[in-house]
Formats: C-alpha cells, sequence, structure tokens
C-alpha cells in the first residue's frame, strides 16, 4: 500500500525470513436436518489421510456443527463447516489464475471428499445438503487482502519470539501499524496489544494521560 517508499530493516528481514501461520479451505454444508444432537466440534480421524493439495495431508478432518444458535440456519436444518489447513497457498492462487476450470473441479473434489466422511458419522446426510459452499486461500486472498491468505500472521518461532515490529516508519507521519502483521504470534490478541500500544504513543505525543481503564464502571 506504501508503495515500498518506506524502506524498514525489520520488516525487510521479516518479510525475507519470518514464517507464517497457513492458509485454509472451507467447506460450509446447509444441511436439512437437526443436528442438535451432535456435538459442537467433531474431529473424525480418517483411515488414510486425505489430500488436499500438493504437499498438504491431513490425518483428521474437523468439522463445527453450528446447532447452538436459532439465527445459523431455517429451524430443523444445521449449518456446518469444515475447515482444511494448508500451507500450499500458492498452488491455489495459481490454479485459480491459470486454469478455472480445473480450481472448480478440485473444489468440487475438496467438498465431495468431505461430504463422504461426514457421511460415515452420520449416515444418509449426502441427501439432505441443500447448500454447499467451498472457499479456498485464493478466497481468502479475493476477500481479505491478507498476504499467502494466511490465517493469522506472523508464525511464533523461537527466532520471532512475541518481540513485536516497529508500529511506525521513518519518515512517515500520522501512521501507526497494528494487528496481526505488526506482532508474531497474530490472532486477536496482537490486535489489542499493538493497538494498546499504538493508542498510548499517539496520547504521550499528544500530551494526554492514557487511561485503558477510563471507561471501568464507576470510574468516570
Ligand atoms: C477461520 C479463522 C479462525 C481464527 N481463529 C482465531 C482464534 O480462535 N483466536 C485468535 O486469536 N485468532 C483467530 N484467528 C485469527 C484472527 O481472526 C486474526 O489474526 C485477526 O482478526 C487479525 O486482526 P487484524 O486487525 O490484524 O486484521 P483483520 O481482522 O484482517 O483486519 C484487517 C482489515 O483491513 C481490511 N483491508 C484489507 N485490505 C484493505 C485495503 N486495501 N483497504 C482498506 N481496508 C483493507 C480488511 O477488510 C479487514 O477488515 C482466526 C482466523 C481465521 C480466518
Amino acid at each position: 500500500m506504501l508503495g515500498s517508499r518506506y524502506p524498514d530493516k525489520a520488516f525487510e528481514k521479516a518479510f525475507a525470513q519470518y514464517e507464517t501461520f497457513p492458509s485454509y479451505l472451507q467447506v460450509s454444508l446447509g444441511v436439512a436436518r437437526d443436528l442438535s444432537r451432535e456435538p459442537g466440534y467433531l474431529t473424525l480421524v480418517l483411515d488414510d489421510p486425505f489430500e488436499v493439495d500438493p504437499g498438504t495431508r491431513l490425518p483428521t478432518l474437523a468439522f463445527r456443527v453450528f446447532h447452538y444458535d436459532p439465527t445459523f440456519s431455517p429451524p430443523g436444518k444445521t449449518a456446518v463447516t469444515c475447515f482444511l489447513p494448508t500451507p500450499n497457498f500458492a498452488f491455489w492462487a495459481d490454479l485459480r489464475r491459470d486454469d478455472p476450470e480445473r480450481y472448480r473441479a478440485e473444489k468440487h473434489r475438496i467438498a465431495q471428499a468431505v461430504i463422504a466422511v461426514l457421511e460415515r458419522r452420520l449416515p444418509g446426510v449426502r441427501g439432505e445438503i441443500e447448500v454447499t459452499d467451498v472457499s479456498t486461500p485464493a478466497t481468502v486472498l479475493r476477500y481479505t487482502g491478507n498476504w499467502k491468505g494466511s490465517m493469522e500472521g506472523w508464525l511464533m518461532t523461537p527466532d520471532t519470539g512475541f518481540s513485536a515490529l516497529p508500529q511506525t516508519l521513518s519518515g512517515l507521519k500520522h501512521f501507526a501499524m497494528v494487528g496481526q502483521w505488526a506482532q508474531p504470534g497474530g490472532g486477536l490478541p496482537s490486535g489489542l496489544l499493538t493497538a494498546r500500544a499504538a493508542i498510548q504513543a499517539i496520547c504521550r505525543q499528544d500530551q494526554v494521560s492514557f487511561r485503558p481503564d477510563a471507561a471501568a464502571v464507576g470510574d468516570e
């Protein structure tokens, strides 16, 4: 977004050397069955690992069964999702760009394999599926703009630790970066931690006090 105009050694190192959390596919199913007797989260162990894409084989498939909130589906029906992590972002992005027909065929293959696994747990479910949607790492990039379709930003490793990257860039005023790309470990906590530090720095600059507890009950 900044057009490489504000180079920074720490970010250059991160982009060259840091690993990212994987990307993922998600198969979402609208099932015309009340699955409220199933657990909310199901991990099914496979007889043979499932090949998601070149280099990604999963020994289990995990399903979320959204029966605990009536707003997720009409009465008597249930939304079910299956999340398939993959580090092979390039495979999906390239396939979508270069060979849309095979991209569609691969999405179909994944959906059918996931449904076959669910069918083992819930006999007859295949005939009750009214909606099927498959998102891939290419979809993640398209909707979120996240680099490599990563689900959570920089992976924390022994090399990176929890150390935050710089939040400002030399020569760029009125700018602070927060979120999963500003602190290894990513996820929601990185958003809160880095945003807190950024607001603290802005308060210091504006010479106003930083009081994160100001909104607490009885503190006004
Ligand atoms: C399926 C899934 C499950 C997860 N589970 C967990 C969990 O259990 N625990 C956990 O801690 N974390 C989890 N995460 C990770 C967590 O959701 C993210 O790390 C976190 O939301 C990142 O926050 P962020 O503010 O850095 O970025 P985001 O929430 O991605 O916000 C970035 C925003 O910038 C917008 N944007 C992008 N490009 C542009 C542009 N060019 N112009 C304007 N706006 C733009 C995007 O639309 C988005 O709204 C999960 C992520 C996924 C995908």
